[in-house]
């Protein structure tokens, strides 16, 4: 038999971002159910097809989702949370979870579950919330539609779900949980379900099946080991199910190796992007019966395979087990790359020549499936991909001099401020006269049909530079008049001019490349499009500092200068991989220095340096982390130290749990971090009581990832949480991040309840 070609999921947002577009049209009441439920079925069918065609022998199904697997699953498993029970029909009740409901007139006030990040990407899960008496009952219509629907098109899919152990670790306990309880707790009630999905399957022709557990990259207690261990064992025994594939990925399987060979299921897959050197050892430890999927297509960046490398690790696997226990596949689910390389136009040939898309990317695990066999391939697609190699490694385009002498050249002193935060704080505190608990925002506010609109037409040249320039600076003091009513402390311009906070610095930074349609899913309906960094960063104009001065211009009060900071920028890009992220992090941190600087001779006194993506960018093993939160931590202070103390640093995070990386938000040393809390209640303070976070903070008191508009009561109860927890004088009053997301009326009235919250507590400090 020879080696099979496989793909870990598939991209479901659509070429054209078909299904966003079905999503937000349902949502909004423009269409009926029958009309999103239509483009979901097709974008389902088209993407079958297109890989059974590329000659996929086993192609992933249920891999689709009209929000989010990790939602499916807990749909699948009957962990529908009490509060959503009333609700009768299905996808009513699934979307409440994913985005709340709230209906004054019915009385209805639900909110959804959390969300937070997956892995160390930028698409974010929704956190299944189980009972700590959880009952568990399938409900397997999801994916036996999908299946059927599959069957039905003739393709013999192979079902993709969300491994027992990951989906318990990845979720959390509605409310308190009780003490020392853990979710894994709940696995001996949730197996039964699996078993009895399994034995569905298996009645419905399912061959395989792909039990993703990426929780294996992780450093597993010895609770979590004996969970797997139970958990595998007790699966493989099951009589009456699929063959089953373990799929891991994002990391190293390592030490977690033996919990899966000692599981009697059929076929393990493994990241060699991530973790190459892992091979050696998979090889030697691989029980006779098993197969290996070998993660050798980046399923995470863009650029195309170096098949020759790819080929020698195939070559190595097949020597050892024989092609028939060997297959070919992405290192994870394509979700994370844009659709179709085909579809841009206007990125530079050259470029486009280096880069892989996921349909490009499954006619590499074809193609190098194909040549398992042979010892040296060399055809038409092999002989392509290796001078597009070269040529890559050869340009001139990626590297700039001057650049790489001011990275050498970084001193201590350029990583520190001029005075520690005690001394700073005051000195800002006396130089803007705030009140206790100040009152902010986190930067955007709603990006309105004529600002998108105008944006475009300017971007299209059907506008001139001049009158975009009136336009966003309309937009910009209605804005800032506004907030002066809402009556806020710290104000800001409002981000009109930015389609996203990654991109709108890419375009105006060297070594940064843009594409049409490179979309990838966020959460649910939201997709970003991020850069493609391909070579060296420089800064060649000050990027935000005209907007800046104007809209503080307008106003006595603060309005805070806006920039995305450095391992952001890298994060939610496609980066090079030809030289260490941290080498390509210091670059544009070089870059965002002289913006920092530029600001502040500008007369802007609080620069905000969004770093959202930190916690994300931890790799998933331990043993890796210091490295990566060195260079992290350097990168936003080479970024941000430049400054005089008067001037006050600003820093945010969204979904970050702190608690093991606070030591190193303490090392960035930003005057003010503000956070995301308002739906995890702030329990994420816990930590900055505990470990004494020195430097002011904002805990995010209003949601906004939902329409509904918090209570002046409910914000006030989360702000006087937070006093409980930390010193009312290092607090801010915020919402949580991406007002751009909402509409003004929801905002206005829950930014005015905001206010009055924060009028309230000062009053009673
Ligand atoms: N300043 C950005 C905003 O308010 C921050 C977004 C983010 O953290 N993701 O939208
Ligand atoms: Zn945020």
């Amino acid at each position: 038999m020879a080696v099979l070609a496989t793909v870990l999921g598939h991209p479901r947002i659509g070429i054209t971002r078909d299904l966003k577009k079905a999503l937000e049209a349902y949502w909004s009441g423009a269409t009926p159910a029958e009309s999103l439920l239509a483009t979901a079925q097709e974008i389902r069918s088209r993407h079958w097809h297109f890989m059974k065609e590329a000659g996929v022998d086993q192609i992933p199904c249920n891999d689709f989702s009209l929000y989010d697997h990790m939602l499916d699953m807990a749909v699948t498993v009957g962990a529908v949370p009490p509060r959503f029970a009333g609700i009768a029909t299905p996808l009513n009740r699934y979307f409440a979870m994913a985005r709340g409901i709230q209906d004054r007139g019915a009385g209805i006030d639900l909110s959804p579950l959390e969300m937070t990040k997956w892995f160390d990407t930028n698409y974010h899960y929704i956190v299944p919330e189980l009972e700590p008496n959880q009952a568990f009952k399938l409900d397997p219509t999801k994916i036996m539609a999908e299946l059927t629907e599959a069957q039905a098109l003739g393709i013999a899919a192979r079902p993709v779900i969300p491994g027992p152990v990951t989906f318990l670790k990845l979720s959390k306990f509605a409310g308190e949980a009780p003490a020392g309880s853990d979710t894994l707790d709940l696995l001996e009630r949730l197996l039964p379900v699996y078993e009895e999905l399994f034995a569905l399957l298996a009645g419905h022709g399912v061959s395989w099946l792909q039990l993703d557990e990426p929780g294996l990259c992780f450093d597993l207690d010895a609770k979590s080991r004996e969970a797997y261990s139970s958990a595998l064992a007790r699966l493989g025994a099951c009589p009456k199910r699929p063959a089953l594939l373990i799929a891991t990925y994002f990391g190293s399987i390592g030490d977690n190796l033996s919990l899966v060979t000692a599981s009697g299921c059929e076929a393990l897959h493994i990241d060699l992007v991530r973790a190459p050197a892992e091979l050696d050892a998979v090889l030697a430890a691989l029980p006779t019966q098993m197969k290996l999927s070998l993660g050798v297509v980046d399923g995470r960046n863009v650029w195309r395979c170096d098949l020759d490398q790819a080929h020698r690790t195939i070559r190595q696997a097949v020597t050892k087990l024989g092609s028939e226990r060997v297959m070919v596949a992405t290192s994870c689910s394509l979700l994370h790359v844009p659709v179709d390389l085909d579809a841009e136009m206007k990125i530079d040939p050259e470029l486009k020549s280096w880069m892989a898309f996921a349909a490009q990317k499954v006619a590499e695990v074809r193609a190098l499936a194909d040549a398992a066999e042979c010892e040296k391939p060399e055809d038409a697609f092999w002989g392509q991909a290796a001078s597009a190699l070269a040529r890559r490694r050869a340009a001139a385009a990626t590297s700039n001099p001057e650049v790489r002498r001011r990275a050498e050249q970084v001193t201590d002193g350029m990583l520190r401020r001029i005075s520690p935060f005690s001394v700073r704080i005051a000195r800002q505190k006396e130089h803007y006269g705030l009140p206790l608990l100040p009152t902010t925002t986190i930067g955007s506010f709603p990006q309105s049909k004529q600002v998108r609109e105008a944006r475009s037409k300017w971007r299209s040249g059907s506008l001139d530079g001049a009158g975009y320039e009136v336009f966003m600076k309309e937009e910009i003091r209605l804005c800032v008049e506004k907030q002066e009513k809402l009556g806020l402390d710290v104000l800001v311009h409002g981000e009109f001019e930015r389609t996203d906070m990654v991109e709108y610095f890419g375009e105006q930074l060297e070594g940064f490349a843009f594409t049409q349609n490179g979309w990838v899913q966020s959460y649910g309906s939201r997709c970003v499009k991020p850069p493609v960094l391909f070579g060296d960063v420089a800064r060649p104009r000050p990027m935000t500092v005209d907007w800046s001065r104007y809209a503080q211009s307008l106003s006595d009060r603060p309005v805070k200068g806006m920039l995305t900071g450095p391992v952001t920028i890298l994060q939610w890009s496609f980066v090079r991989n030809d030289q260490p992220r941290s080498e390509t992090c210091r670059q544009i941190a070089l870059a965002l220095r002289d913006e920092v600087a530029d600001l502040e001779q500008a007369g802007i006194a609080m620069i905000q340096v969004d770093e959202p993506a930190i916690r994300e960018g931890l790799p998933l093993r331990r043993g890796e982390w210091s490295a990566y939160l060195e260079w992290a931590v350097e990168a936003f202070r080479l970024a941000t130290s430049g400054v005089r103390d008067e001037t006050q640093i600003h820093t945010h995070m969204c979904y970050s749990e702190f608690g093991d990386i606070l030591a190193s938000i303490v090392a960035m040393d930003a005057d003010v971090l503000s956070i995301e809390s308002s739906r995890s209640r702030m329990e994420l303070l816990g930590n900055f009581r505990q470990q004494g976070y020195p430097n002011d903070v904002g805990p995010g008191i209003y949601d906004i990832h939902s329409p509904r508009v918090p209570s002046i009561e409910e914000m006030v109860a989360l702000l006087e949480l937070a006093c409980e927890v930390l010193p009312v004088e290092r607090l801010w009053v915020n919402p949580d991040c991406g007002l751009k997301t909402r509409g003004w009326p929801e905002i206005e009235a829950s930014l005015a309840n905001m206010v009055d919250a924060a009028r309230q507590v000062r009053s009673r400090h």
